[in-house]
């Protein structure tokens, strides 16, 4: 058998700050990359064209890490239980490593791999990357995985938290003729060649030195981090990091961002800054809750967590859900975030909180309608925060406050007072009066010369309604 290992990268497109990486490097220094294009994950109908360019981009910045430090990734497409096992076994590698997911389909996946690796005497090493405390760390007293964020939060804030591992150097690649033996290796495909199109800029520019330097933008600049507490819920100002989809791909490693956070945490000179800074490391946490929580909950991927909303009687109109998609609600704060969602692969936060609440509570649609379609645009679209958020604003998750209507006036008018971020996203309606936007009250004049609907519900009473469904809910529960 020779020193070869090979490296499965998955949600880690990085060389720096990567545990599994770093343990492989360490055990040999001739160590290769392997990326496998999953027919289940790319061929499905819950694919962002967005969230696959920025996928390409980062392979082919990793292929050129790869390649400056003196080895390559190589490239598969297929099922990764055939495809992986196959390529260790003609290579005689010693060993393939990893880093864990909590997605049940990859566990269900890399189970797979493991046992046909297994098949042919080959190892597997496994690692615990993609978060700050994997899975089984942060317990409730009794030993139990917590359902709650906030405790979870108070445990897992207090417990130390890993320094970035270091990048590996000095590798050495494989020879010509192994190059030659190796079955099912690819060329990287485009975008285009894979079936998708995305021709908008992406938020964020992939791969590993993108995502660096907008952590170093967010982190270094005291504007942004010190003032993100205050800042973060106006979705006209750029007040969040951006770094979600780095995130999801591990374009940057997370001891990474947690260090720079913490040390934009020791430059604060004011409470106030602190804050903002422990506010920025809480969304952190609620990453990581949401993945923990799939991880022992995986029956939240195909439904509702909680009681009530289990066989809820959503209305489920098909128009309706069409104008949602479309930004056709006549809605104003509602269209917008879905104009900005369609256009540029991402959504700030307070309007994905404010679109799924519409979608679920006003248009008494299913969430899981709304959860697929952000599946379907986001370019940072992740199983985990996604169910998350849409169980949250659904009511049917771990929330221990779980009725929550969000009234798209009140919010336009507390976190977009001036419009701008209305008028940024609906330019047709953008000579109107701010209150007029805010409220959504447009006079039928002023609709039928912008071209911008009527609202397709009345808020008060569909909120009503909701309210007089979830209840029959609770009351049939019990
Ligand atoms: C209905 C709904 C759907 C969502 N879908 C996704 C999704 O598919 N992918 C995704 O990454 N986030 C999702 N979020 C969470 C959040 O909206 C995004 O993470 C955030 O808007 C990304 O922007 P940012 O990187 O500038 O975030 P920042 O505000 O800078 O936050 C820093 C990082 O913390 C994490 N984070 C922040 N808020 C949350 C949260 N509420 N839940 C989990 N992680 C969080 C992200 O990794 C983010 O990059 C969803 C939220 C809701 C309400």
């Amino acid at each position: 058998m020779s020193d070869l290992i090979l490296f499965w990268h998955r949600r880690d497109l990085r060389l720096s700050d990567n545990l599994g990486l770093a343990a492989a490097r360490d055990r040999s220094a001739k160590v290769v990359g392997v990326f496998c294009l999953d027919p289940a994950l790319l061929n499905n109908d819950a694919v962002a064209p967005a969230r696959v360019t920025y996928l390409i981009g980062c392979l082919t910045a990793l292929q050129q890490r790869y390649q400056a430090a003196g080895s390559q990734l190589l490239i598969l497409k297929g099922t990764p239980e055939n495809q992986i096992p196959e390529l260790a076994q003609a290579l005689s590698a010693q060993a393939v490593y990893w880093n864990w997911d909590v997605e049940p389909y990859a566990q269900e996946r890399d189970q797979k791999v493991r046992e046909a690796l297994k098949n042919y005497g080959i190892g597997v090493h496994q690692t615990w990357d993609q978060l700050l405390h994997g899975p089984g760390e942060v317990r409730t007293n009794a030993g139990d995985p917590y359902t709650v964020y906030t405790p979870f939060w108070r445990n897992w804030i207090d417990r130390p938290k890993a320094a970035p591992a270091p990048t590996p150097q000095g590798f050495t690649s494989l020879s010509t003729d192994e190059q030659q033996a190796a079955p099912g290796v690819i060329d990287l495909p485009s975008v285009s060649d894979l079936g998708f199109e995305w021709t908008n800029p992406l938020p964020l520019a992939p791969g590993e030195q993108a995502a660096h330097e907008q952590l170093a933008t967010f982190c270094e600049d005291d504007r942004a981090i010190a003032e993100y507490a205050e800042q973060r819920n106006f979705p006209g100002h750029p007040g969040t990091s951006l770094l979600s989809a780095a995130l999801k791909f591990g374009a940057i490693g997370i001891r990474t961002v947690w260090a720079a956070a913490d040390t934009a945490y020791s430059r604060c000179r004011s409470d106030e800054t602190r804050n903002s800074v422990k506010t920025w490391q809480q969304e952190l946490a609620w990453r990581e809750f949401y993945q923990h929580v799939m991880y022992f909950f995986p029956q939240l991927a195909d439904g509702p967590y909680r009681e009530p909303l289990k066989d809820f009687p959503w209305i489920n109109n098909p128009d309706h859900f069409q104008a949602w998609c479309e930004g056709k609600t006549g809605y104003p704060i509602v269209d917008a975030a879905m104009r900005q969602l369609n256009q540029t692969g991402w959504m700030h936060n307070r309007c994905r909180m404010i679109v799924a609440s519409f979608l679920t509570k006003d248009l008494i649609v299913d969430w899981r309608w709304g959860e697929k379609y952000f599946l379907q645009k986001l370019f940072d679209g992740d199983l985990s925060a996604n169910n998350g958020g849409w169980q949250w604003s659904a009511s049917s998750g771990m929330d221990p406050k779980p009725l929550r209507i969000f009234n798209p006036a009140s919010q336009a008018q507390k976190f977009d007072p001036e419009a701008d971020y209305i008028r940024q996203w609906l330019p047709e309606l953008k000579d109107l009066e701010t209150a007029d936007l805010i409220t959504g009250a447009i006079s039928a004049e002023n609709r039928d010369r912008c071209g911008y609907p009527a609202p397709i519900v009345n808020h008060k009473e569909r909120q009503a309604l909701f309210k007089e469904k979830y209840t029959a809910q609770k009351a049939a529960a019990r």
